[in-house]
């Protein structure tokens, strides 16, 4: 088989790791299956019909495959350059383009949703809402919620007042599109923990979503758009480092010179590139303080992996560290950490079904290891493990590290 990168030998290895084919058991819901699909499509010895979009389009992109491939083959790149042609094809992906356009370009669209959600939560109905797709995955007033103490509020402006004097370095924030909007108290935690340790941050005015979203859902020219924007803005700006607080929006971030390639911003996007770091990897790489007085008894942390940073960027030790160093020991892992979620951007809208099935698995290993706590590196993963614990009845709360870090490093403030 041709295409993007090496050829597929059909080995099967990546099978087991794919979470459609684990929940669905069938070869066209495989990667394998996908790529056949694909190349027969491109061959045309396949019709691009609707089973064929429908197998194409229950991808998560979650990239797991391509960790368990022995063969490298690429197959982030085949699915990526499929995407546009899937939101021509289906109906369903032409409803989430235009709800993403609203979504990622709209903060009242953002905070109403948000409202409603903790108004149905209120009114005993927060069962079925979590049932409704998009609705479902924001935060309420569920256990596993995650309410936000500072909804609606730009944490970076309410931060900046606590600069160090001497900054050991100077980095701006991608703040995202929705999570600034859906829990915003990540950013702000993030913001106070670079600044305990000596890092000054900048706002940069002109930062966009980083366009993932828009690559997910085949919107290509807008996701260029969005990634030139950033990089004619971030990369310009006297800084040293620009720090995510979400998995997909770092990943996306490292890919804009693939993203901006044949663009007047190609360079930008290059140097961009270069200086994009998630949170936890920048902090581990610049070294941090420990909290006088970690979260000992936090309970039982069971530590996620998010694809993004896992299998797109090969983090896996660095947001360990940061829970580690936060609670004063280590984190037990989930189990099953290499497999998605099923959270992907648009997916629980798409395919709000196999989401669920995909995100009751989380909550069944959440119950098994009696996790009062899941620590997870990248906000679509905290919102879907969020809403598979609530439906699930668990109270597991969903936290980021960095939130667990500023979380000592206050209560080392007033000896609680
Ligand atoms: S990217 Fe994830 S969902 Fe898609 S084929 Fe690979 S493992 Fe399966
Ligand atoms: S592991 Fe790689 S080579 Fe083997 S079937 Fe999967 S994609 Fe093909």
């Amino acid at each position: 088989m041709g295409g993007p990168g090496l050829p597929c030998v059909h080995c099967g290895l990546c099978l087991d790791t794919c979470p459609t084919y684990r929940v669905l058991g069938t070869e066209a819901d495989s990667p394998r299956g996908r790529i056949y699909i694909m190349e027969g499509i491109r061959d045309g010895e396949l019709e691009f019909d609707d089973e064929a979009a429908l197998h194409l389009s229950r991808c998560l992109g979650c990239l797991a495959c391509e960790s368990a491939c022995p063969s490298g083959v690429s197959f982030g790149r085949r699915i990526e350059e499929f995407r546009p042609r899937l939101a021509e094809r289906t109906g369903s992906t032409r409803r989430w383009q235009d709800l993403a356009r609203k979504a990622y370009t709209s903060d009242a669209l953002v905070d109403a949703g948000v409202k409603v959600a903790s108004l149905l939560d209120r009114a005993g109905l927060g069962g079925v809402r979590r049932k409704v797709p998009g609705l479902g995955l924001l935060p309420g007033s569920l256990p596993g919620s995650q309410p936000s103490s500072s909804a609606g509020v730009s944490p970076l402006r309410r931060s900046t007042s606590h600069q160090p004097l001497r900054a050991r370095a100077r980095v701006a924030v991608l703040t995202g599109c929705v999570a600034d909007r859906v829990l915003p108290d990540i950013n702000r935690d993030t913001v106070e923990v670079l600044q305990r340790n000596g890092i000054e941050v900048v706002e940069v005015a002109g930062q966009q979503c980083c366009g993932a979203l828009a690559l997910h859902a085949g919107l290509t020219s807008d996701a260029v758009e969005l990634a030139a924007a950033n990089a004619n803005a971030l990369a310009g700006s006297d800084i040293d480092f620009v720090v995510t607080t979400a998995a997909g929006c770092s990943a996306m971030l490292r890919d804009y010179a693939h993203v901006l390639a044949g663009t007047s911003a190609a360079g930008r996007g290059e140097e961009l590139a270069s200086m994009s770091r998630d949170i936890c990897e920048l902090l581990v790489e610049i070294g941090f303080d420990a909290p006088a007085r970690p979260l000992e008894a936090r309970g039982n942390v069971a530590f996620h992996d998010a694809c993004h940073l896992l299998h797109a960027q090969g983090i896996s030790s660095a947001p360990r560290r940061v829970c580690e160093v936060a609670l004063g020991r280590a984190p037990v892992d989930l189990g099953e950490n290499a497999i998605c979620c099923g959270s992907a951007g648009s997916y629980n809208i798409d395919h709000p079904v196999l989401s669920a099935e995909i995100g009751a698995r989380k909550a069944e290993l959440a119950r098994e290891r009696k996790a009062t706590v899941v620590a997870v590196a990248n906000v679509g993963c905290m919102l879907q493990i969020g809403q598979a614990v609530a439906l699930a009845g668990l109270p597991t709360l969903v936290k980021h590290p960095v939130q667990l870090l500023a979380e000592a490093y206050r209560r080392s403030d007033t000896g609680a």
